[in-house]
């Protein structure tokens, strides 16, 4: 899968190209990555990529002549992939959308600056517009990286155990279950002892029952739009009955209960 990076900051990139998963991946050609300077395209001595706004107002807009010229080059290098740019006016960012652009031959992300890209570029150059979330960036490079990131492991053979990704936060729509290494009591506290225990159906058993209650707690509201499995629907019944007795019990014994109020 081919990223190219467009933006006025390419030297934000080498450090994330260099390092972890992300290097892992353009090592073993899992990944191409590239980032390419808005301003190669931008005329004149001064290579000027911003202008003040029409109408008046705060602040400086990319201009579009220069992100033209380097989205239409990048297009040249990979003419399938799809042309996005970052803005927090885009639909948001989310795993089912890192698994649909993992699935693509590629993407182009257009970083914007300042107070954003002139309108005209979103009518020609560009396929799709992504939000990383309900806030504002100075510009348009984390959010790329974020992408990159999330995109690239996804990739089938980028990371280590055959099933890691899968198994990821979200990938089920619930959360994933709770985690332990080394050393078994920490400050006093135990991993659990199903762990130890080395009976896989019970860890499986134990690790299903954690991710749904982390989900309930935590993200109750991709539980809901789950379909649910009959286990995790035995699961969730044992539950509802386990804390029905305890209201119960308390209701009839609880202090409340005990002194009439
Ligand atoms: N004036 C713009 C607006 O209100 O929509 C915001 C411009 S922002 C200061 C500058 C650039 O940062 C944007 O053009 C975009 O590329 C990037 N950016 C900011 N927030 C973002 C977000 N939540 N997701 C993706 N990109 C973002």
């Amino acid at each position: 899968m081919n990223f190219i990076v467009l933006t006025i900051f390419p030297e934000m990139f080498n450090p994330f190209w260099e390092h972890g998963i992300i290097k892992r991946a353009i090592d073993r050609s899992k990944i191409l990555a590239s980032a390419v300077d808005i301003r190669d395209f931008a005329e004149g001595r001064h290579r000027i990529t911003d202008d003040r706004p029409y109408g008046g107002g705060c602040g400086m807009i990319m201009k579009p002549e220069p992100l033209a010229g380097a989205i239409r080059a990048a297009i040249k290098k990979t003419p399938l992939s799809k042309r996005i740019l970052l803005t927090p006016q885009g639909r948001r960012f989310d795993q089912s959308v890192a698994r649909e652009l993992a699935s693509s031959d590629g993407v182009i992300l257009v970083c914007g600056r300042y107070e954003g890209v002139d309108e005209r570029i979103c009518h020609d150059f560009i396929d799709d517009e992504i939000s990383i979330g309900d806030y504002v960036l100075t510009g348009g490079e984390l959010a790329a990286m974020v992408i990159i990131d999330a995109v690239t492991r996804l990739i089938p053979g980028v990371l280590g155990g055959k099933d890691s990704a899968e198994k990821d936060s979200f990938s089920e729509s619930v959360l994933e279950h709770a985690q332990y290494t080394r050393p078994s009591t920490f400050e006093g506290i135990d991993v659990p002892e199903v762990l130890l225990s080395g009976n896989h159906q019970e860890i499986e058993k134990w690790r299903l029952e954690t991710s749904l209650i982390r989900t309930f707690l935590k993200r109750r509201d991709l539980l809901e739009n789950r379909c649910l499995s009959l286990r995790e629907i035995e699961i969730l019944k044992k539950w509802c009955h386990d804390i029905e007795k305890i209201v119960y019990d308390q209701s009839i014994h609880g202090p409340d209960a005990l002194s009439g109020g």
